[in-house]
């Protein structure tokens, strides 16, 4: 990819979303030339995978938004779709304009709440700032309670702790394990052990049972957190870490006959919705049976703008291969846990693998400024990299995203 091709005048690509899926489909068909129109309903995409620290870690929620317009220019819409007109090949934002397409490729992905995901109408300004107010009230509580010991619930409570020891935090989860249940026993046992030795207090087997009477990321003082086995934590800081749901809004309607039970679109081995031959769907709202990751939002990408283009060229369509688990968690800044396919990947390995990835980006970024270069990667090096991408070693995502976009980072 990358050579301009010769399209035919109607030929026109709505990408709706700007996740990590839309903006990787957009950048590729800005680099093929191919007309199209990428629509989020906020002014800068949002690298989510950063959204803990930057929680935590004043200044740092900056280099997690990122303008579209300055990457994408009138090729960006900002706005809300309501829907698809699936006849008349449009669709249909929040103030009735409509925009029409030749191909579709639907990316709006997953939502919920704050501060692990922002999927908020406001400016880039405003969502920062919301950052910023976190961070001050984690530096004001000192008794803090995450509800939710999924992946992001352990790399919050693990942040905090690693940053303020002092503190009492608390992580309320409704199992036994932690993290994500696809990842291996051990795994999940050492997130229990890291979270253990930095002094994180789990219950484990619970749920928070009147969170919507609390006031959320905001101090206040003696709250207390209820759970359905009796247990009573006072705190004055609530954070919560569940409830992501896919974001079906814009499609829900038009292509309801479409939906897997968890509002996610059924799509074929193309990534073509059912039954469509121009409407696809990426990342976290296509329900490909895999785990909901940023990187394989943007294998996604690759695919389905492979096909629009193999499409118009008459060349047999690419099959996505559903992705193996890859996950390295992040328990702050020195620590953490995950695996690379089956493997198990220790703490060492995990701070060697950030250090390495974090070199290898920089002399990419000084070696090859311009949009996506990471096509350029091969073989052993880009295994290891998309381990390593996924290792959260979290500056070394925002560089990559801010790479990918085509822009430089705020220092
Ligand atoms: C805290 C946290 C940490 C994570 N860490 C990692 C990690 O380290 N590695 C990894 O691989 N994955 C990680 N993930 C998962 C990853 O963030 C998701 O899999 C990824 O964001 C999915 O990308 P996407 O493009 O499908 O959708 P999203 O990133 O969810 O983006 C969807 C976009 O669509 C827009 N949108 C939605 N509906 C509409 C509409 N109706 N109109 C207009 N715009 C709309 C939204 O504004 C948003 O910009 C993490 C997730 C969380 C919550």
């Amino acid at each position: 990819m990358g050579s301009k091709l010769s399209i035919d005048e109607n030929v026109h690509v709505v990408v709706v979303g700007g996740g990590f899926g839309g903006i990787a489909a957009a950048i590729q068909l800005k680099s093929l030339g191919v007309p199209y129109t990428l629509i989020d309903m906020k002014d800068a995409f949002h690298h989510n995978v950063g959204a803990l620290r930057a929680s935590v870690q004043s200044g740092f929620a900056k280099t997690t938004f990122i303008s579209y317009s300055a990457t994408f220019n009138g090729n960006f819409k900002q706005g809300k779709v309501m829907d698809i007109d699936t006849q008349k090949q449009c669709v249909i934002l929040e103030d009735r304009e409509e925009v029409c397409f030749s191909h579709l490729i639907l990316a709006t992905g997953s939502d919920g709440p704050f501060p692990g995901k922002f999927n908020k109408s406001v400016t880039k300004e405003s969502a920062i700032q919301m950052y910023e107010n976190l961070v001050q009230e984690v530096q004001k509580a000192e008794r803090i309670v995450v509800v939710g010991g999924g992946s992001a619930g352990v790399e919050m409570a693990a942040e905090i702790k690693s940053d303020y020891p002092q503190k009492e935090v608390t992580l309320i989860h409704s199992k036994v394990a932690l993290a994500d249940v696809e990842l291996l026993p051990s795994v999940r046992q050492t997130v229990k052990e890291i979270l253990l030795r930095k002094g994180v207090k789990l219950l484990l087997s619970q749920r928070a049972s009147n969170l919507t009477q609390l006031k959320l990321n905001e101090v206040q003082q003696e709250m207390s957190v209820e759970t359905d086995k009796g247990t009573t934590v006072t705190a004055d800081l609530v954070i919560c870490c569940t409830g992501i749901k896919v974001n079906s809004s814009a499609y829900s309607n038009a292509l309801k006959l479409k939906l897997a039970d968890n509002g996610a679109l059924r799509v074929n081995e193309h990534l073509q919705v059912e039954g469509s031959e121009n409407i696809y769907a990426i990342g976290d709202c296509a329900d490909v049976k895999e785990p909901k990751m940023a990187y394989h939002a943007e294998l996604h990408a690759k695919v389905a703008v492979k096909n629009i283009v193999n499409s118009l060229t008459q060349k047999p369509l690419a099959a996505y291969e559903p992705g193996r688990l890859t996950m390295l968690l992040s328990m702050g800044r020195n620590d953490g846990v995950g695996q690379i396919s089956n493997c198990y990947v220790g703490r060492i390995l995990v701070v060697m693998a950030k250090s390495r990835g974090l070199l290898v980006w920089k002399s990419w970024w000084t070696k090859h400024k311009g949009v996506n270069g990471s096509e350029r990667w091969g073989g052993a090096d880009k295994w290891l990299l998309r381990g390593t991408d996924m290792a959260k070693s979290k500056n070394l995502l925002t560089w990559k995203s801010w790479k990918m976009m085509g822009q430089y980072a705020p220092s």
